[in-house]
């Protein structure tokens, strides 16, 4: 159960995965939220975009892991925040995703409750 962001927060922030041109080409910091891929967007050489022909702004796609759901740091959402992205990746994919695998891992483990 995660206490610190509201699930209002999180449907929200799911927004900013999408048509986030504007805000990925403004950041300095993206993070994804289904790998857990995070990466400078001016360094990557080679980065795929969904939804050319919106005029609301083209769909960043991982570079790592090729889904939609990258935020920018310049979106005001937390993308260094571990407890923000394991809950996001919560949220949006039940649970389903490499963030989540790894994180029932570390759980099995011990090192997490
Ligand atoms: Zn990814």
């Amino acid at each position: 159960m995660n206490t610190r962001y509201t699930d209002a927060y999180l449907k929200a922030a799911h927004k900013a995965t999408f048509h986030n041109e504007h805000e990925i080409t403004r950041s300095s910091l993206c993070t994804c939220f289904y790998c857990g891929h995070c990466f400078d967007p001016r360094e990557e050489p080679d980065l795929q975009w969904w939804d050319e022909q919106s005029t609301e702004g083209m769909t960043l796609v991982c570079p790592e892991c090729g889904i939609d759901c990258v935020i920018g740091d310049a979106s005001g959402y937390p993308v260094t925040d571990d407890a923000f992205i394991t809950a996001c990746s919560d949220e949006w994919f039940c649970g389903i995703s490499r963030i989540s695998a790894s994180k029932t891992s570390r759980k099995n483990q011990g090192i997490i409750t």
